[in-house]
């Protein structure tokens, strides 16, 4: 089996593991990226979730960053080049639209640029844990067959938090997870006005719900908000099907994603004036699983931390965005702090509980169930991520993590 060591090693390729392998080649270190699908940018570019949430203050008043640095610099290129504005609702947040292909070609380009050695179409199969380290990890690549990698420091940012699962390290697992979305788009739309688009699907699906055309879990179907361009909009239901992580559960999830969409495709196309022309222009590849298994960290970022609004001495990121639970047997249900408000997430939330060269980004940094509903959004994400790539490289350099999380908290970012 070939070998191969890394100083840094980030596994996924999602928005926290974009930032944290970026963060980290900055420093100029050796840094090697695991990521199972063949492009980066994880839910962001697979499940095509589309907008990003977490950038902004939660405030009346327009659109202003909350987060500083990477995050601040990743968004506003991807702003510029999906040619998008942030929207605004009635609830005081905010959030940008991005084009899934601009998501994955920029990724892909800030990989390449700092010279992280990415695998793509790559797994990990198993981990190996010495004296409180991880000592090797075992991927499968498509081209190369089995490698073993020994890293100096491991990144989790896998989202379900892989290395701990494997390693057999405490996991924050949750009793029932928030339900799974898909979304998919269609074409040969006659409506033109979005906001209206969304008012006419929520009508007629009550409708149809209530006059037994359609069953009861048709009315959780959204706007994929600044989705509709030239006669196309993207559509996001909600699973009826429970995420259970079981043997068989993503393929019955996908399913049954499948079977809602034809259903409600032909269903809209038959009744609705606005969707009579309508066809199936794509699928997203993935179904959206909004959480898993966080790693039982330092600190554990509870539910009380963010509607409180807590800070920290070792804050990482600013966090503007309420929790957010998509339940199974409900529509969104979102649970918010004062307006102008925020929490912060401490940088002891991104390292793994006895184990000395672990740390996580994303939505599997160490959270309850509650926290986690608003820590996972893609704005919160990139600044753990980066946090996490930072303080590896700093671990590994001899820096304080003191001087890091000042510079973090300031808005630097690292040049060499
Ligand atoms: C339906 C849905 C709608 C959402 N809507 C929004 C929204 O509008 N705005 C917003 O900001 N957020 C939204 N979110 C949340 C947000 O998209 C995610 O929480 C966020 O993108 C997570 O980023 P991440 O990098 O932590 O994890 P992920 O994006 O999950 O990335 C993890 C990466 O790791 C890879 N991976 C996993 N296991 C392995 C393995 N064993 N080996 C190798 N690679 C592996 C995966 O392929 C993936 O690329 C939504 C989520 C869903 C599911």
């Amino acid at each position: 089996m070939k070998l191969q060591r890394t100083d840094i090693l980030v596994l996924g390729g999602g928005a926290a593991g974009i930032a944290a392998a970026s963060a980290a080649a900055d420093t100029g270190l050796d840094v090697t990226l695991v990521e199972k699908n063949g492009y980066a940018g994880g839910k962001a570019t697979a499940a095509e979730v589309g907008t990003i949430c977490g950038l902004y203050r939660f405030s009346f008043d327009s659109a202003d960053y909350i987060v500083k640095g990477f995050a601040r610099d990743f968004a506003e290129e991807l702003r510029i080049r999906s040619g998008t504005t942030p929207l605004s609702n009635a609830s005081g947040l905010h959030y940008l639209p991005y084009h899934i292909d601009v998501f994955k070609q920029y990724s892909y380009e800030l990989l390449n640029t700092k010279g992280v050695r990415v695998f793509f179409h790559s797994h990990v199969t198993a981990v190996t844990v010495k004296e409180k380290q991880v000592n090797a990890v075992f991927i499968h690549t498509q081209d190369e067959g089995e490698i073993e990698i020994r890293p100096r420091i491991v990144i989790d940012c896998t989202g379900e938090s892989t290395v701990a699962r494997l390693a057999d390290l405490t996991v924050i697992r949750s009793e029932h997870y928030q339900a799974a979305a898909q979304v998919f788009t269609l074409q040969g739309i006659k409506e033109t006005h979005e906001g209206k688009l969304g008012l006419i699907l929520m009508k007629e699906l009550r409708m149809a719900i209530q006059q037994g055309k359609l069953d009861h879990y048709f009315d959780r179907v959204y706007v994929v908000q600044g989705s509709l361009h030239d006669g196309t909009v993207s559509l996001k239901i909600g699973i009826p099907v429970p995420v259970t992580y079981c043997p068989g559960n993503l393929d019955a999830l996908r399913a049954s994603a499948f079977d809602f969409i034809y259903r409600l495709t032909t269903y809209l196309k038959e009744n609705v004036a606005a969707f009579k022309e309508v066809t199936i222009e794509h699928i997203a590849p993935e179904v959206g699983i909004r959480v898993g298994q966080r790693t039982h960290g330092r600190y554990v970022l509870t539910e009380e931390d963010v509607l409180g609004c807590k800070k920290f001495p070792d804050a990482i990121a600013d966090c503007g965005w309420p929790i957010e639970e998509w339940e199974q047997d409900r529509r969104v249900h979102m649970r918010y702090f004062e307006p102008e408000e925020f929490y912060q997430v401490p940088a002891r939330c991104l390292r793994a509980n006895g184990i000395d060269n672990l740390y996580m980004g994303g939505r599997n940094i160490s959270a309850t169930d509650g926290a986690i509903a608003s820590a996972r959004v893609i704005g919160i994400c990139l600044q753990t991520g980066y946090a996490a790539g930072r303080l590896a490289a700093a671990q590994l350099q001899g820096i304080s993590a003191d001087s890091i999380i000042e510079e973090i908290q300031l808005g630097a970012v690292y040049s060499s």
